[in-house]
């Protein structure tokens, strides 16, 4: 399977998640705190692929773009982030599409979304550092959701723009 059959099948696994998780879900249209302070990292198949994304921008927006990169920081706003939209959503890395679920990870332990802090997601079940409801039973962690492929390092985003 290449990536992007790969990505499609994961969006739909997704879509799942969040269709089943929907009670404690407040992700919506404008709200783009997850993209305006973290690290992003990401592996070498996901910039690539996030790279061609940049690539079909129209000229205006790579401008925009490349003047994020320019002043980016690390735990900073992402440099996609345009006007409060990704401007390279379809080509968004992993940590991006599984942003907003609670979910398991390897160790057996629960990885929230830091937005639970903010009154959004998970909020109304969050009680003591915990959720009192199931998370997704899967790891989506983007080691263990890429483990099929050979998906080379992973750096923070603004290690690999550095790059660039
Ligand atoms: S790539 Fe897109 S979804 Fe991911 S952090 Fe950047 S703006 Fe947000």
């Amino acid at each position: 399977m290449n990536y992007i059959e790969f990505l499609e099948n994961l969006d739909k696994k997704l879509g799942e998640y969040f269709n089943t998780q929907k009670k404690f879900i407040h992700c919506k249209l404008g709200c783009s705190a997850c993209c305006e302070k973290g690290d992003y990292p990401l592996s070498k198949i996901e910039l690539e692929y996030l790279m061609q994304g940049y690539i079909s921008l129209n000229n205006e927006t790579k401008v925009q773009v490349q003047n994020n990169i320019k002043k980016i920081e690390t735990g900073g706003a992402c440099p996609f982030l345009i006007n409060k939209k990704c401007s390279i959503y379809p080509y968004r890395p992993i940590i991006c599409r599984v942003h907003g679920l609670a979910y398991i990870c390897k160790d057996n332990t629960v990885k929230l979304p830091f937005c639970v802090n903010n009154g959004k997601n998970y909020a109304d079940v969050y009680e003591n550092g915990e959720i009192t409801i199931n998370p997704v039973l899967d790891n989506l962690d983007t080691q263990n959701v890429l483990k099929d492929f050979d998906f080379g390092e992973i750096r923070n985003l603004v290690d690999w723009l550095e790059k660039y």
